[in-house]
Formats: structure tokens, sequence, C-alpha cells
């Protein structure tokens, strides 16, 4: 059992002084599983967004809890609070939503982390910033280590993303360098689950509506590009993992599942595990999507003690169960 995972089963802190937690873009997909697991770990969380892609109704089932607190705030402007902890989510993560006001998710991400460490820097709290895979680009080895430093479009449709996780790495490691803070710095592979928007535009979610709704699933390109898929679950421990670690485990450390599928082979599942007649259509690949994705997690395995547990299969059907629900309950509308 890893280190977490007993923290989980026993719902003890291994900080116990630590109990005000800010979480940036709780009310999204990652950000609501995080609220949940903290709460249940005893903590008391502050979660703030602007509802940008997030929304109230995710957090829901935590509005009564005396712990929490939900704050409509943007990152990209000041916050003055007393907290422990920080784990900085905010910024959109599917790419058709991160391009839609891209200036907007630049500032984000870099006016975002620029007040998240001014609040570390204030108050003495650890901070944690949600990176991700992105900042490798479309990588030219594989599996990705930390070492590898990229190969990202600095111009491109998903330079708004990727620059400015970028460039919030580099804030969080100059604010370390130069006034000490006690930064985490997690790169998140694809991540997948039960509490994704049904209309957010990343491909399991748009493989398993279409399945669940009849109609056919859109492969772009070819289907031969790779990623590799983190069931919600893991990757929130890994999350906690990594913020209850040691003050010398900084990162950047490779959160994700490292078993690599094809977008065709993952069409492929979701079709069989739905039971659906629906067909695969090809439409175009958009410009510089990234042709392979696999993390190497070596420093995750030997730092946290932390590996995904849950395979492909498995979270799939988890999450074909959720979005069923929801389209039976009329929660998705149809385009
Ligand atoms: P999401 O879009 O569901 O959640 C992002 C949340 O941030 C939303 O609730 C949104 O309203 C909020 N937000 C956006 N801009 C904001 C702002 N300016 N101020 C305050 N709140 C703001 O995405 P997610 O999948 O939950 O991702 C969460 C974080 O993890 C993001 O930073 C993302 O880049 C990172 N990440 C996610 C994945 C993944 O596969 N899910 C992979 C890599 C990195
Ligand atoms: N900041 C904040 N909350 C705080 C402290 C700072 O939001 O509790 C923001 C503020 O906008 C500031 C930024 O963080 O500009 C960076 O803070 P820092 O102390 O590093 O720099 P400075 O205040 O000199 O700009
Ligand atoms: N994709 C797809 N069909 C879809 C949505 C996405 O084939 O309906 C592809 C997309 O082009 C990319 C991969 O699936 O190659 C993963 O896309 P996603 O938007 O989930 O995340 P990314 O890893 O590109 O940020």
């Amino acid at each position: 059992m890893t280190r977490n995972s007993l923290n989980m089963a026993t719902g003890t802190l291994s900080n116990p002084t630590a109990r005000r937690v800010l979480v940036t873009g709780g009310a999204g997909f990652l950000g609501t599983h995080l609220c949940t697991a903290l709460i249940e770990l005893g903590y008391e969380v502050l979660c703030l967004d602007n509802f940008f892609t997030g929304r109230r109704s995710n957090v829901a089932h935590l509005l009564g809890e005396p712990k929490f607190e939900l704050l409509r705030h943007d990152v990209t402007f000041p916050l003055y609070v007393e907290v422990d902890e920080i784990y900085n989510l905010a910024c959109p993560a599917s790419p058709i939503l991160y391009q839609r006001d891209p200036v907007q998710t630049t500032k984000t991400s870099v006016h975002g982390a620029i007040n998240m460490l001014g609040l570390a820097k204030r108050t003495g709290a650890r901070v944690l910033q949600a990176s991700t895979s992105e900042v490798y680009g479309n990588p030219t080895i594989t599996p990705q280590p930390e070492e590898y430093w990229g190969n990202v479009n600095p111009i491109g449709i998903r330079s708004c993303y990727d620059e400015g996780k970028r460039c919030a790495e580099t804030l969080f490691f100059d604010y370390w360098r130069q006034h000490r803070l006690e930064i985490k710095v997690a790169r998140i592979f694809n991540t997948y689950g039960p509490g994704m928007h049904p209309q957010d535009g990343r491909v399991v979610s748009n493989f398993i509506v279409q399945a669940l709704s009849g109609q056919d699933l859109t492969i772009y390109g070819d289907g031969s590009q790779t990623r590799s898929f983190c069931y919600c679950d893991d990757l929130i421990r890994g999350m906690i993992a990594l913020m209850q670690s040691p003050a010398d485990v900084t990162g950047p450390i490779n959160l994700g599942n490292p078993v690599e599928f094809t977008i065709h082979e993952l069409a492929e599942a979701v079709l069989e595990l739905t039971g659906t007649g629906s067909k695969i259509a090809f439409e175009p690949l958009p410009e510089d999507d990234p042709k392979q994705r696999k993390p190497d997690i070596s420093l995750a395995k030997s730092s946290l003690s932390w590996e995904p547990e849950v395979k492909l299969r498995d979270g799939l059907v988890r999450t074909i169960e959720y979005f069923d629900k929801l389209l039976s309950e009329g929660e998705v509308e149809l385009t």
C-alpha cells in the first residue's frame, strides 16, 4: 500500500498542522475529485473557481460540509486569504476550450501562477502546480522522462496552453530559487473519469457520449496517435502524495498511466464496452496534435511510492456508467 493510500484509508493527515487548503479550479473535473478527497481527509477546503469550464453543481455535494467553502474568483486577480497549502489547478484543460479564449488561457497560467506564488510567499504555504504533459509538446522521445525539455511550437494554436504552463513552471522554480518557497510541480498526463463535462471535447468524454447516443465516434486523423490514460482516482492519490512529500521533492514529476494506447484502440474499446451500433468517422487532425504521449513514471514510483492501479477498461466502465446516468437524466444536450 502506498504512503498516501494508507493516509486515505486511515483518514489521517501526514502534516497535522496543514489544515487549510486552497484549491484553484476546484469546481472543474479534477478539482472536484481533489476537493472531495481533501474533505474526506479532514482538511478545511477553500475551493476557488471562475466557472469558465467548471460548474457550481460539480461541488454541490460538498456545499453542506462545514469545512468546505466555495469562492467565485479569477486567479488572474490577486487573492488575500490565509492558507497552509495551495493546489493550483485553475486553467481550462480541453484543447477546444483553452483555444476559445487563448489570451485568457495564457493569462490564467501566468498571472494565476504569479498570484498563487505571491500568496504562498506571504503565507508560507506549500504550493503545487498542476502542470501538464503538454510541456513536452510533440515529443521526439518515448516514454517522456522529466529531464526531457520538450518540442513545443511557441506560436501555434496549442501554445497558449503549452507555453503558459511552461512559463508557470519557470515561475515556480524561480520563486523556489529566489524566495525559497516550498513548491511541487506535477506534470499530469491525460486523465479521465466520472465528472468530466459531457461537452468538454476531450477524447474519452467525446467517444463515450457519442457511443451512448448512437452517433459516430469522431477520430481525428487516422487514429494512430497515442495517449496514456490515467483514471482520476489514481491521479488524485498521486497529487496528494506529492503535496505531502518531503520539502526537497519539488518535481517536476510525471503523474500518469504509462500504458499507451492509440486513439483507434480507445475507440474500439468504447465501441465494445458500450455495445453501441455506432461506427467510426474520421475527421481532420487538428494543428500541432501530438503524435505520442507516454509518461516515464520512475520518479513518481521511487519518490512517492505511487503508481496507477486502475486499468483502462475498468476506468472506462465506470466512466460509461457515469455518462449513461447523465444521459438518462437528460443532463446532456446533444449537438
Ligand atoms: P477543467 O477544465 O475541468 O477544470 C479547470 C477549472 O479551472 C474549471 O473549473 C475552470 O472553471 C477553472 N478556471 C479556469 N480558468 C480560471 C481562472 N482564470 N480563475 C479561476 N478558475 C479558473 O480541467 P481539469 O481536467 O480538471 O484540469 C485541471 C488542471 O489539471 C488544469 O490546470 C489542467 O491544465 C491540468 N491538467 C489536466 C489534465 C487532464 O487530463 N485532466 C492533464 C494535464 C493537466
Ligand atoms: N499576491 C496575492 N496574494 C497575496 C500576496 C500576493 O494575490 O497574499 C499577488 C499580488 O498580485 C502580487 C503577486 O502575488 O503582485 C506576486 O507577489 P510577490 O510578493 O511575489 O510580488 P510583488 O508583490 O512584489 O508584485
Ligand atoms: N481526439 C479524437 N476525437 C475526438 C477528440 C479528440 O480523435 O473526438 C484525439 C485528439 O486529436 C488527440 C487525442 O484524441 O490526438 C487526445 O485528445 P484530447 O483533446 O483528449 O487531449 P490532448 O491529449 O490532445 O490534449
